[in-house]
């Protein structure tokens, strides 16, 4: 269910310019969702699991001032990524851009020990998710389709071309596949008013890596980036929001890596 809005201001009815951020309540996508509100943006932030999270996310961008509403949807499943967008089509606002940002990890396996039912879950979040809203977000955003054209920033990884020996290959495969979604779906789409592009973070100090068991590995793992620390949240936010914005009119199909140098 889509939280009330605020679609009221000064006694007359708003129609929100709105980014939905896809895991948009915690993590990189909290940080994107915040600051999108600052920089002006209304938000439709989509969450899995925690709503409280999304909820408070959600209260920050309305003392703001803007218009924000939470919506639930595993991005895996069809049915409930239509709702979504059926939600968002009975709000008063038009969709602007999605920041296609959810996204799990499994845990740290070797490629002979893991199942068809990891796999499944993982590029159903991670690949599946991102070709659901970016179908979805471009039939209302596309100018072929009657919209006003938009941005779509999908979440990638530098695992996508470190490839993630010994920890998780599947992950790293299905963020490569977000990069080649990004290259065919920006020549895509271009004509049609909508610029695709990709962001790859390093390892972001997030709680994704709990979630896969890999805390623990964290400190050596830092060894390994020349930077020497891991990335914030917002680091990673301020590389979406300028591909979000008129800022990068010309950049289409692009990677912005924020990996501290690995
Ligand atoms: P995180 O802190 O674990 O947050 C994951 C977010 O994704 C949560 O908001 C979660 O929603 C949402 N989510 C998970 N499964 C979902 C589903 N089936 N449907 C809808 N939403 C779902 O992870 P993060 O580190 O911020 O990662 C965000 C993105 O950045 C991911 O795509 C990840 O692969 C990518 N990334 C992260 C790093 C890193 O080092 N952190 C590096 C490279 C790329 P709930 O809050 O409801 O659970």
């Amino acid at each position: 269910m889509i939280a009330e809005p605020r679609t009221w201001h000064n006694g007359r009815m708003m129609k929100a310019n709105a980014i939905l951020i896809t895991g948009g309540g915690r993590g990189i996508g909290a940080a994107i969702s915040l600051l999108c509100a600052k920089t002006g943006w209304d938000l439709v932030i989509n969450y899995s699991q925690d709503r409280e999270a999304a909820e408070a996310v959600a209260e920050q961008a309305r003392a703001w001032g803007r218009q924000a509403w939470v919506v639930q949807a595993d991005v895996s499943d069809e049915a409930q990524v239509l709702a979504m967008f059926a939600q968002i089509d009975a709000q008063s606002l038009r969709l602007a851009g999605l920041v296609n940002n959810a996204g799990v990890v499994a845990p740290l396996a070797r490629l002979e020990d893991m199942s068809v039912a990891r796999w499944q879950k993982l590029f159903g979040v991670n690949v599946i998710g991102s070709l659901l809203c970016a179908r979805e977000a471009a039939k209302r955003m596309s100018t072929k389709h009657g919209g006003q054209g938009g941005v779509i920033v999908n979440m990638s990884s530098r695992a996508a071309a470190l490839g993630s020996p010994g920890i998780y290959v599947d992950y790293a495969a299905s963020k490569g596949a977000i990069d080649t979604l990004t290259l065919g779906l920006a020549r895509e789409l271009i004509g049609e008013g909508i610029r695709v592009n990709a962001v790859r973070p390093g390892l972001i100090d997030t709680e994704i890596h709990a979630s896969g068991g890999m805390a623990h590995l964290l400190d050596e793992a830092v060894t390994g980036v020349p930077i020497r620390r891991m990335g914030t949240p917002d680091e990673v936010a301020q590389a979406v929001l300028w591909l979000l914005s008129e800022a990068s009119s010309y950049t289409v199909g692009s990677f912005i890596d924020v990996g501290g140098g690995r």
